[in-house]
């Protein structure tokens, strides 16, 4: 029996939005399930808590998906510079304590910026009007999935209205309590760090930033990302990391001790903080996926790996996943092949799975090597900082990885096709 879609994906998040948009415009006939839509842009209101740092190389495919024009057209806040502090103490050298300080800046890559940070709510938006300009693209929306059936010629979804869907290959694009990974029987790997983050929407004085500032303390990394103007007024976002209970009593402190708490703690150098305009705590866990792929089945983004987000990587990973995907199932459909057989879907788990883990491993040799006050771990790090400090051509390696301008990269995000 002919399937009702080519791909079905559960999920019209960031990661599963960019999905359907994809394998739209590669000319797959797509049906995208979420169970409740994105909230409405709301243009006079501060930015919302939940923002992502983009790298050039998920613009570039935001880009080509035809959502960028609309993300843009919503706000967006472009960043040129990233500054990272560590306070140096180097016991065996003697008491001389001082700040080490690393400027990135976009003009020494021959950059316009380093990327953009823009609210989720507002790039899942943008994504979901590209959707809506393509012919090829259905979104089942809200709906509510009561079995996900797997194993068959023909994955399924039942909901909850009685409609079953069909596809040739079903998508796990619902983030990191997938359904479709665990009805599927992929399995994962979970581990929790000890560590929270808070992020709080902060009104600041002095004008619009384009820089993002990034402290290293023994009890967690502190942040502070540029946010767009709204009405005159600038704005930015914290994120202060640290163990479950201080991020409890910060979360519950008056609006001033707040505020207070934050200058005291973060660098000197920050904006006047005015106003505060939400926060919120989240708990962090990496987690990997054992399988990506099996047959008929494919996880994406989330659903497939969290990582701790000090250097605000996640969904940016995602968006890779989305590209090399719809990459890996163009070229062998174009090639005659079944793309929801194994042995293509494995060719996308193979693009895909080191790059993941290495930057899962990267961000855990930063979570423990900076949570530690054990000496050796502290001078060495010192000493690395210092050393990557000087070295113009350490730094450029490091943004340029950051960036998405090292390594393979799947045509959609390429610089130059
Ligand atoms: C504090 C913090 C800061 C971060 N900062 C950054 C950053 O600066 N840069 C960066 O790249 N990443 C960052 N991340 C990571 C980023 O937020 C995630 O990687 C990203 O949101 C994942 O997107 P996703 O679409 O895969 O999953 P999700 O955003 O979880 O979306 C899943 C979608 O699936 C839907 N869904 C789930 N289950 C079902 C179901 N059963 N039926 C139907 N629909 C379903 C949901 O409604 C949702 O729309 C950060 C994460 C945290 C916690």
């Amino acid at each position: 029996m002919t399937p009702d879609y080519d791909v079905l994906i559960v999920g019209a998040g960031m990661v599963g939005a960019a999905v359907a948009c994809a394998l739209g415009q590669a000319g797959f006939k797509v049906g995208v399930v979420d169970h409740q839509p994105p909230a409405e842009f709301q243009p006079d209101a501060a930015p919302d808590l939940r923002v992502s740092a983009l790298s050039p190389a998920t613009i570039r495919v935001l880009e080509r998906l035809g959502a960028w024009q609309h993300i843009e057209a919503m706000r967006v806040c472009p960043y040129r510079r990233m500054a990272v502090w560590e306070k140096l103490n180097i016991p065996l050298i003697g008491k001389h304590t001082r700040f080490n300080r690393t400027m990135f800046q976009a003009s020494e890559l021959n950059e316009p910026r380093l990327g953009y940070i823009v609210e989720n709510n507002i790039v899942q938006l943008g994504l979901h009007a590209a959707m809506k300009s393509s012919q090829d693209v259905e979104l089942i929306c809200p709906a509510r999935i009561t079995t996900i059936l797997t194993g068959n010629k023909q994955p399924q979804l039942q909901l909850d209205d009685g409609r079953t869907l069909t596809a040739r290959l079903l998508v796990g694009a619902d983030g990191a309590q997938s359904q479709v990974r665990d009805a599927a029987g992929m399995g994962v790997g979970a581990y929790d760090y000890e560590q929270q983050a808070l992020v709080a929407t902060v009104e600041i004085g002095g004008g619009p930033l384009d820089i993002t500032w990034q402290a290293f303390t023994s009890t967690g990394p502190l942040a502070l990302l540029p946010l767009p103007d709204v009405d005159g007024r600038s704005y930015a976002s914290l994120v202060w990391y640290n163990l479950p209970d201080e991020v409890r009593k910060l979360k519950s402190m008056h609006e001033a001790v707040f505020l207070k708490a934050v200058r005291e703690h973060f660098p000197s150098e920050l904006p006047a903080l005015k106003a505060l305009h939400g926060r919120a705590s989240f708990p962090l866990t990496r987690r990997h996926a054992h399988q990506y792929v099996k047959p008929g089945v494919a996880l994406v983004g989330d659903a497939a790996h969290t990582i701790n987000p000090l250097a605000g990587q996640g969904v940016n990973l995602g968006f890779m996943d989305v590209a090399w995907l719809a990459q890996t199932l163009s070229e062998a459909r174009d090639q005659g092949a079944d793309y929801a057989s194994a042995d293509v879907l494995k060719g996308y788990e193979k693009a895909r799975r080191s790059d993941n883990r290495n930057m899962m491993l990267v961000m855990d040799a930063f979570y423990h090597l900076f949570s530690n006050e054990v000496t050796p771990l502290k001078v060495a790090r010192n000493i690395g900082l210092a050393v990557a400090g000087r070295t113009r051509a350490g730094q450029k390696r490091v943004m340029r990885y950051a960036m998405g301008m090292e390594g393979r990269l799947p045509l959609l995000a390429q610089a130059t096709r």
